[in-house]
């Protein structure tokens, strides 16, 4: 078990699906946690009315990942209510699945904004905070290595972009004592990728265990690399996948 007591996380996009799961679960490690949500207020509130009912300490921040100033906000407001700040989780993320010359610009650039520059926007801002100990965790993805289907091709080139950055900036702080990681899943029931439907078959039949993961899963492989215990761990890319890219 982790142990993140008097430490402060913030995740993005933690209102719903795998940043939900890791909000409560660095919450039940110990953590105080802020998540940031673009629309879903409802969602947001309910996951820090369930932190707060396990005891645990949580605010929600409405900030569109693709807004750098709010971005910058979401970091402050964190570090205002909870006092600083140990463990950034850039979850915040999202797909449009289409072949790529179907794709309109304006739906790549919206990927591109959220998934790459809403994670450079939000490490920028929380890396005035971190000190020694403190964790950067990106939420990349199985794709992001290698590619199993079609339709994923601005999607997989940001995550892509993820691992690279992640590899990057761990070379870039490492002296500074913070470690800086990628968590990759592969395909997690989510309203995103919903284990059910015609676009979880080909995905489900490229696990090697035959099945979509959970997003407790994914949040139990953060709560570890969040952790003290994970101290000499930086610059990886940490596939929760199924066994996908076997
Ligand atoms: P969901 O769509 O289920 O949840 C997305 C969450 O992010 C919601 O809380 C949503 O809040 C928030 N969000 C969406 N857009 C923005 C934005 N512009 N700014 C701030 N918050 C935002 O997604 P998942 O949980 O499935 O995915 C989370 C991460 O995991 C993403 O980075 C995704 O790429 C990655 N991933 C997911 C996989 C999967 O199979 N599910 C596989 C591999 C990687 P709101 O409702 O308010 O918009």
């Amino acid at each position: 078990m982790s142990n993140l007591t008097k430490k402060v996380a913030l995740v993005t996009g933690g209102s719903r699906g795998i940043g939900a799961a890791i909000a409560k679960r660095l919450a039940s490690d110990g953590a105080s946690v802020a998540i940031t949500y673009a629309k879903d207020a409802t969602s947001a509130s309910a996951v820090v009315k369930a932190i707060e009912a396990e005891g645990g300490k949580a605010l929600a921040i409405q900030a569109d990942a693709a807004d750098p100033q709010a971005v910058k906000a979401a970091v402050e407001k964190t570090v205002a209510t909870f006092g600083g700040l140990d463990i950034l989780v850039n979850n915040a993320g999202t797909a449009i699945p289409k072949p790529f010359e179907e794709t309109p610009l304006d739906e790549i650039d919206q990927v591109i904004n959220i998934n790459i520059r809403g994670v450079l926007a939000a490490t920028q801002a929380a890396l005035k905070h971190l000190k020694t100990g403190g964790r950067i965790i990106m939420i990349g993805s199985c794709v992001g290595e290698r590619v199993v289907a079609p339709g994923l091709v601005a999607y997989s080139a940001t995550k892509g972009a993820v691992k690279m950055f992640t590899q990057g900036l761990a070379r870039e702080i490492g002296g500074r004592g913070i470690t800086v990681n990628n968590v990759q899943p592969g395909p997690i029931d989510t309203d995103l990728n919903p284990a059910s439907g015609d676009w979880a078959v080909p995905q489900k039949a490229a696990t090697s265990l035959g099945r979509y993961g959970t997003v407790d899963e994914v949040a139990a492989l953060v709560s570890f690399v969040a952790s003290p215990e994970a101290s000499y761990i930086t610059g990886t890319n940490l596939t929760v996948d199924g066994g996908t890219n076997a």
